[in-house]
């Protein structure tokens, strides 16, 4: 049986992971959890945010799926996602954004796979102060390697599932350095590719384009910061974060996580959506290719969601999390 690591998180988390356990349980899913957590509660218990024994289970297993963690404020606790981003070289940020019937969005066939550099441009973390002369300079540094390694997993990826385009998103015009390297990477990965087109676009055009006619783009690859921006443009299109899977893939490990944060004011009420997890723990069952139990998973999902009146309140239902986790239950 394979091991997953399952971190189950603060807020929300620890319902909506229930939820998506339930459902794996019911669809006799071959994996064994794993169970690790990071976050509020590991530091109220445990005096630290991300304990080394999550790191060591991350290693051995490669595969985690982790529910939405709370970041504190204030000086001195880091971003918990970053920290396991770069721990782990997690260089790809993959969020696939589809319409779903019974889903209220703006657009009907939106089908965007997003693919967003995790590491490096304007949050590689080099950054100087300068009290004296009142001026701060944060610097987007990229290499040609972190540029290649992520354009090329866009191509794969195209290329495994029949996408026959992608477009590479930068601003080389006006950023002749950063965004040179990142356009001119891509040309040259995609030579080796000669089935698929490659397209690019200036951030701005892409923008508008987007919010305009998102039917014309399927796979799209950019860096860091307008990664950051554009997939929450592109979880808009199509029902916002309540819906949208996310993935953090290295060549080693891949931690599978709802985008969504972890909900404060609704936690421990019972009435979250498990969507966003779940749509996450199907790309982690295609990952370690238990595609037939992702495909049953998926289907009873997209079943339960297109009846609004079984689905959690801020999908327009009257189910709480466990009679809406019961129906696609129901419907696997
Ligand atoms: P949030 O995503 O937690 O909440 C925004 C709004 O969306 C809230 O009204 C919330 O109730 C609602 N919402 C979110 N997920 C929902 C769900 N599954 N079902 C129903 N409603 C849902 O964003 P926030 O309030 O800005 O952040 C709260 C905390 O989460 C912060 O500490 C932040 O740092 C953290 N966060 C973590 C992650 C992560 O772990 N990946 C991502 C984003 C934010």
């Amino acid at each position: 049986m394979r091991k997953v690591t399952l971190i189950e998180g603060d807020g929300i988390g620890p319902e909506i992971t229930e939820a998506i356990c339930r459902i794996f349980e019911a669809a006799k899913v071959p994996i064994e959890w794993e169970r690790e957590n990071a976050g509020q509660t590991t530091l109220a218990e445990r005096g630290e945010l991300i304990p080394e024994s999550l790191i060591e289970s991350i290693t051995r297993n490669q595969v985690a799926l982790k529910g939405p963690i709370t970041t504190p404020v204030g000086k001195g606790f880091k971003s918990i996602n970053v920290q396991l981003r770069k721990t782990f070289d997690l260089y790809q940020n993959v969020r696939p954004c589809k319409t779903t019937q019974g889903v209220d969005s703006k657009f009907d066939n939106v089908d965007i796979v997003l693919f967003r550099e995790n590491i490096e441009g304007l949050y590689s973390g080099i950054e100087f102060y300068d009290d004296r002369l009142e001026m701060s300079d944060s610097i987007a540094r990229i290499t040609k390697k972190g540029c290649e390694r992520i354009v090329k997993a866009a191509f794969d990826y195209a290329q495994k599932y029949g996408r026959n385009k992608v477009t590479l998103v930068h601003k080389a015009n006006i950023l002749k350095g950063a965004g040179g390297l990142f356009l001119n990477a891509g040309k040259e990965i995609g030579e080796n590719y000669p089935d698929i087109v490659f397209d690019d676009k200036i951030i701005d055009n892409m923008c508008m384009q987007l919010v305009i006619k998102p039917e014309q783009f399927g796979v799209v690859v950019t860096t860091n910061l307008f990664g950051d921006i554009l997939s929450d443009l592109c979880a808009g299109l199509v029902g916002g974060l309540g819906v949208v899977a996310g993935a953090n893939i290295g060549d080693d490990v891949a931690i599978f996580e709802a985008v969504h944060g972890s909900a404060p004011d609704i936690a421990g009420k019972g009435i979250a959506n498990p969507t966003a997890l779940l749509r996450s723990a199907v790309m982690m069952l295609y990952h370690i290719d238990l595609s037939e139990y992702a495909e049953r998973i998926d289907a009873a999902l997209n079943n339960t969601l297109k009846n609004k009146i079984d689905c959690t309140g801020d999908l327009g239902g009257n189910a709480n999390t466990e009679q809406f986790t019961q129906k696609i239950i129901e419907n696997l």
